[in-house]
């Protein structure tokens, strides 16, 4: 039995430092990540993430759920810190043949969408436009990379689906995988573009919408992480930021986090100046390529309707929706992410949000009271800060088992995370054109 000796959060972060990522990316066999419940003093618990450790998600309670391997969860242990296995992240991954460009069990990799919604545009020229909005990091390095994708969804009119923030139809728009190894996200992206072209003169609900709104959808917002992610294969490497390199971190602690780093409020709590933390928020506001990219891009589709006061309301009748998609948890987040005080359009954003939650079941309320915290710098908090976007994140999938977690067995997308949110999708969507009563 080790000696417990008096915990210091310096103390904690120095030992931290000393045992990842190095021990992550040197220790093979035992790299296999594992989820923890990590319970201490409030201060060392705060010290985690800073350090480098990947702090998945808060309990109730107070505790944290962290992402470690073996060896790392006993460095934690060894502090005094109380540590207790919790699940897997890796499901079992059927036998048998997996289609081209897909991997842990039929995900589709960043290649894949990119062919995906080129096809969708050949099959549907009356329904659909692909843009280019913007380039990776990688790409803007010269170190490959890729172009970010948007598809614009709807019965296309003279001048519909242009880059132009006032049109004539209101607009629903749609992001997923900012966070790369939310993989989950994506599908269900991939699943709702199809869900809307082949429903379109087939299904009386889908009609109605693509005839009186455009549905615009980023399916992969983050590229580059989602190309690291696809590399594990069968154990899909947990990259949750973007590919920037430097500040001394790796493996999977590189990069910038593209939910920290939007331009409206920047810089608080919830996010970290420590680069290999996963929640760093860049070196300034819109640093990263993705977020300028996905910020004029908002900026290009949805006209601003909001003052520059925190407290100034969105007027009653502005219009468009946009949802976040991220895992996990079951949570249909509102405004504000980067303070506990009520969004200025509070009552009608959880309306509406209480309209999604209806079917597909997750829990209602702004950023403290779901994911427990306050996030400076995320997207939705730009949309509608800036824009007055009704905005929403939407925290899919449960916490643990084989549906749950960043990375549910890939049957759970048909089975659970789709079905369970396509209502909920349309609800939104149909939505855009007054959202605010
Ligand atoms: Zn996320």
């Amino acid at each position: 039995m080790h000696h417990r000796r008096l915990f210091t959060a310096a103390a904690a972060a120095a030992l931290i430092l000393s045992l990842t990522p190095s021990t992550a990316a040197t220790a093979a066999p035992d790299a296999t990540p594992y989820y923890w419940n990590v319970d201490g003093p409030a201060s060392a618990l705060t010290a985690l993430a800073d350090s480098g450790i990947d702090v998945a998600h808060t309990e109730a309670d107070g505790s944290a759920v962290v992402v470690a391997d073996t060896a790392t969860a006993n460095g934690l242990k060894a502090q005094g810190l109380d540590v207790s296995f919790v699940d897997t992240v890796y499901k079992p991954v059927p036998p048998g043949a997996q289609a081209a460009d897909t991997y842990y069990g039929g995900y589709h990799t960043t290649t894949a969408h990119e062919t995906h919604l080129t096809q969708v545009a050949t099959s549907y020229p009356s329904l659909a436009t692909v843009y280019d909005i913007g380039d990776s990091w990688l790409k803007t390095q010269g170190q490959g990379g890729h172009d970010i994708k948007a598809i614009c969804i709807t019965k296309k009119q003279a001048g519909d689906c242009a880059l132009a923030p006032q049109s004539t139809k209101p607009r629903f728009s749609m992001i997923a995988q900012i966070h790369a190894r939310e993989i989950a996200t994506g599908e269900v992206a991939w699943k709702f573009i199809d869900l809307l072209t082949s429903g379109y003169g087939t299904n009386s609900r889908i009609t109605a919408l693509l005839d009186t709104t455009e549905i615009w959808i980023v399916p992969i917002a983050n590229p580059d992480g989602v190309d690291i992610v696809a590399a594990g294969g069968n154990n899909p490497r947990l990259q949750r930021k973007n590919a920037h390199t430097g500040g001394g971190c790796t493996g999977t602690s590189i990069g910038v986090d593209l939910n920290r780093n939007s331009t409206f409020k920047w810089g608080g709590g919830g996010s970290s100046s420590s680069p290999c933390s996963e929640v760093y928020r860049g070196a300034s506001a819109g640093s990263e390529p993705e977020v300028r990219a996905l910020e004029n891009w908002f900026k290009a589709i949805h006209p601003d309707q909001r003052g520059t006061s925190d407290t100034a309301p969105v007027p009653s009748n502005a219009r468009d929706v946009m949802i976040t998609l991220h895992s996990y948890g079951g949570y249909v987040v509102i405004p504000w992410g980067w303070t506990s005080a009520d969004a200025p359009n509070d009552t009608t954003l959880r309306a509406l949000g209480q309209d999604m939650a209806d079917s597909n079941g997750y829990f209602v309320g702004n950023g403290p009271e779901t994911v427990g915290y306050t996030s400076a710098g995320v997207t939705d908090d730009f949309t509608y800060g800036a824009l007055g976007v009704a905005s929403y994140t939407f925290e899919m999938g449960a916490d643990f088992g084989t549906c749950g977690g960043f990375t549910p067995a890939y049957s759970c997308v048909n089975s659970t995370i789709w079905a369970g949110n396509r209502d909920a999708l349309l609800t939104g969507a149909e939505a855009a054109d007054s959202p605010y009563n």
